[in-house]
């Protein structure tokens, strides 16, 4: 299928393939879409199978951060780029360099900083060559640095948002949460989590960040292709997308789904099975936005600790506001969120235009 064909390129407005001979360097930057600011998002590194993968994946991604910007209130547009290679494998700062004229020379339309695979370390190697990065490393007093800590900020408060919603329970005190992946965001979220009171149940491919949540919250350790399905209120998916689909849904036994991975419908349809089912699924790229408004935060480099958590403690009242739509309307939550993201894009247009 060419390009254009794909479900997944819904009106990007460009897609950019790069190769950087001397370092090995092969990249996509995306970008859905320009209409409220540039296109931000980050870039993720990954042995992809084939680069129809990597193509597939960076244009999800990318129209998901137009979605998750516009929802966010921030006036970015939406991007992502994936750099094809094993983020396992020693890293150089040149491919990274590499990387940064790459950025650099969409001369502003396309911000990056980092995501699965990449590092602040590795943005601040970027950063040598191009203005275009967020998420470095925090200087003293500034904000800024790794936004995966902000990501599960926002995720527990929309997590709460959820669990009052739909289990009418106003603290998370002896709440089952099972979460999938322990990682930069999963291991910020279980602290959380745990100073609430609520009792882990976690599952991750590196046995270290799992024998760490033991240790420290006393979570109960199952196998990774054992955790959605566990006798929990909720399940919180902080690993990769696509995890829900028509064979993992009539198994799931949580009433509530909230994590922090991107795309974690497989299909749009995947919402619709969920609503059926009585899951309320909070929209991923709603409930996950607090890293980019700490990307959004820093790169205007004006804002204070306090006003970066004043924006992300507004995102428990969007998704309330999304669960309510639902519920009236009798329709998925996913639907109700696209909806509103492309009026946002839209009138935010118009009224940049006008
Ligand atoms: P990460 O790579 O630090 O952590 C992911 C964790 O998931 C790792 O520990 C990994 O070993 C584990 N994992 C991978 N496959 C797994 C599987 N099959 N089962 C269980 N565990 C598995 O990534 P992160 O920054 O924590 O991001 C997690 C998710 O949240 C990603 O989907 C990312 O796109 C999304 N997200 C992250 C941010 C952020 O600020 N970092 C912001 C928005 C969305």
């Amino acid at each position: 299928m060419g390009v254009f064909e794909m479900p997944e390129f819904d009106r990007h407005e460009e897609i950019v393939f790069h190769q950087d001979a001397g370092t090995g360097l092969r990249a996509i930057v995306a970008i859905h879409s320009t209409l409220l600011g540039p296109a931000a998002g980050g870039c993720r590194m990954w042995a992809y199978l084939s680069s129809s993968d990597a193509v597939s994946d960076v244009l999800r991604l990318s129209r998901g951060m137009s979605y998750k910007n516009a929802m966010a209130n921030l006036a970015f547009g939406g991007g992502k780029a994936v750099i094809i290679a094993d983020p396992k494998r020693p890293k150089t700062p040149e491919l990274f360099e590499a990387y940064g004229r790459f950025v650099n020379s969409f001369g502003g339309r396309y911000i990056t900083a980092e995501d699965v695979g990449t590092t602040t370390a590795d943005m601040e190697n970027v950063a040598r060559q191009t203005r275009y990065v967020s998420g470095l490393a925090r200087h003293a007093g500034d904000v800024g640095g790794d936004p995966g800590p902000k990501t599960a900020l926002g995720v527990y408060l929309g997590l709460k948002a959820a669990v009052k919603f739909r289990l009418g329970r106003p603290d998370l005190q002896d709440l089952r949460v099972a979460v999938q992946g322990v990682g930069g965001v999963g291991y910020h979220l279980c602290r959380l989590l745990a100073q609430d009171g609520a009792r882990l149940i976690v599952a991750d491919v590196r046995a270290a960040a799992t024998e760490r949540a033991a240790e420290e919250w006393g979570a109960v350790v199952v196998a990774a292709q054992d955790i959605i399905h566990q006798d929990a209120d909720v399940f919180a998916p902080c690993a990769l997308g696509a995890i829900l689909d028509a064979q993992s849904i009539p198994r799931l036994r949580a009433k509530v789904v909230a994590g922090a991975a991107n795309n974690q419908l497989t299909l749009d349809r995947d919402g619709l099975a969920l609503h059926s089912a009585g899951v309320l699924y909070a929209p991923d790229y709603v409930i996950n936005a607090g890293g980019i408004i700490n990307v959004f935060h820093e790169y205007h480099g004006v804002s204070s600790e306090a006003q970066v958590q004043a924006a992300i403690a507004g995102i428990p009242a969007r998704l309330t506001d999304i669960f309510e739509r639902s519920r009236r309307e009798n329709r998925p939550t996913n639907a109700v969120a696209d909806e509103l993201a492309r009026a946002r894009i839209e009138v935010g247009h118009s009224r940049l235009v006008a």
